[in-house]
């Protein structure tokens, strides 16, 4: 890995998807306008405390959908799936499809979903009714016969990428094209410039670096950036009610729950042999364990599953734990699978392995063979749960995806032409400014955060 320079153009905070797709784009926008990258006023340094992929995206079930009930994260999702179909074999993205299975409370949402991926050019078919949902369904898979389904969105594009192999594919391009990723190095705090609040240089564990502008990427470390950015703790929002609610904490977290059955990949595919699309399925149908028959949930619950080589058997999650606490007192570090409080318990396995079982015949009885290792990673989120991508102190742009940006990697796109001075219409419903002006993104009856 290269030395720290002591002066570059760009200073990007993360070698996650965000910090290495904004460099990579960057680097070719420069190019384009004949700047050489890697030098003087083309100069663009990555830093990473530990190195590319080290953090969430690294550890990412990796799914590319564009189901969003908010039609701002839908018409950004088919940029981002535009990014990935532009180089599948660099990005390991598999374009398998997507399917949301949803139970009654939620069909007219996903309905309009449906109306306006129609709108935006956004392939997908649409089933309703529940017998014809379960006959499209076992159509795909003999033996499904999940309960209390009245409706089936299957979006034709998006599927999902491995998580570490399309990270080494960004980093492969931006060192093409000029970028430097310095890894092993940690951001410890910023100099503004005289009397102004703008950054002038990045403080590191290495030594300061001098900079023009300042890109932060740091997924689940955002809290510790923000709050070296003197940026405020909390702040006020003005609800769907018009009222204004002070106090409101910028960043909380939850736990992302995730594992894998160890079984072979190939036990997941489709009535002709295929690869099946990524399932997401919620219903209000009771759970009951696939171990014990015990009552799990009789409150509205969704999982998603994907066979996946790269995991080794059939992997997906369940809806995240919410962490009840300060943001300051989260301990991100260690991350991921090497955290000792963040990582999913028995409870998660019994879960999602019953879910499975309730979903597809193939699966009972089949929870022993759940793979017994740590997994999950905590995730930081904004007050509305949807992403912030903004400038902050003149000179530095926020990338904060709210824990749902693997499948993002457009955003770098559209951040690089920002930086270069063309504001980008997709990225406009998620400034910061939203929540003083109550300009929020509307709420879906999902059980999930993100949806
Ligand atoms: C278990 C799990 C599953 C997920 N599944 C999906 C999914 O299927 N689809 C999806 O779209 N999203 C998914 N997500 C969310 C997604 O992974 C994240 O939103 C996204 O990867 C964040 O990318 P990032 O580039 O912002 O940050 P990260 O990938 O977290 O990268 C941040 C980097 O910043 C570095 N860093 C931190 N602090 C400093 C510092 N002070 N100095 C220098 N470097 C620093 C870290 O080392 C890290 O490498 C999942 C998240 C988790 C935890």
């Amino acid at each position: 890995m290269p030395a720290l320079p002591a002066f570059a153009r760009y200073v990007v905070i993360g070698a996650g998807i965000h910090g290495l797709s904004t460099a990579m784009h960057l680097a070719q926008k420069l190019k384009a306008k004949g700047v050489s990258v890697g030098e003087g006023r083309g100069r663009i340094v990555v830093l990473d405390k530990t190195g590319p992929g080290a953090g969430a995206s690294g550890i990412a079930c990796g799914v590319v959908r564009n189901n969003y009930f908010q039609p701002a994260m839908r018409e950004l999702m088919a940029h981002s799936v535009s990014v990935w179909e532009s180089d599948p074999d660099a990005y390991s993205y598999h374009p398998v499809g997507y399917m949301q299975i949803s139970p009654e409370v939620m069909h007219a949402q996903v309905g309009t979903i449906y109306e306006q991926q129609q709108a935006i050019g956004y392939e997908s078919v649409f089933i309703e009714g529940e017998a014809e949902s379960r006959q499209y369904m076992q159509g795909i898979f003999h033996d499904w016969q999940a309960q209390n389904i009245t409706s089936v969105l299957h979006e034709k594009r998006g599927g999902y990428a491995n998580n570490q192999a399309s990270v080494q594919g960004l980093v492969n391009k931006a060192r093409a094209l000029g970028v430097e990723i310095v890894a092993g190095v940690a951001v410890t705090g910023f100099r503004s410039g005289n009397g102004t609040g703008a950054i002038a240089a990045v403080e590191t564990t290495q030594g300061p670096i001098e900079c023009e502008e300042v890109v932060v990427a740091v997924g689940p470390w955002v809290n510790s950036i923000w709050n070296m950015l003197d940026l405020p703790k909390a702040i006020s929002v003005t609800g769907r009610d018009g009222k204004v609610h002070d106090g409101v904490r910028m960043w909380h977290y939850m736990a992302l729950q995730e594992g894998t059955l160890g079984v072979d990949p190939n036990y997941q595919k489709t009535n002709s042999g295929l690869m099946p699309p990524v399932i997401h399925v919620d219903t209000d149908a009771p759970l009951f364990s696939d171990r014990d028959g015990r009552l799990i949930t009789d409150a509205l619950w969704g999982i998603y599953y994907k066979p996946d080589f790269h995991f080794g058997g059939v992997q997906g999650g369940a809806m995240p734990a919410v962490v009840e606490r300060d943001p300051d007192d989260v301990r991100v570090d260690p991350y991921g699978p090497k955290s000792p409080e963040f990582v999913v318990t028995d409870n998660f396995a019994d879960m999602w392995t019953s879910a499975l079982a309730f979903c597809q015949k193939r699966f009972e009885g089949k929870h022993g063979v759940y793979k017994q290792e740590p997994s999950g990673g905590v995730g930081s989120f904004t007050p509305d749960n949807f992403p912030v991508f903004d400038r902050f102190r003149d000179n530095v742009y926020v990338i904060a995806d709210s824990n749902h940006g693997y499948k993002m990697i457009g955003v770098g796109e559209l951040v690089a032409d920002e930086l270069l001075g063309t504001p980008r219409t997709l990225l406009e419903p998620f400034r910061f400014s939203r929540y003083a002006q109550g300009r929020l993104h509307p709420v879906s009856h999902s059980p999930f955060p993100w949806s």
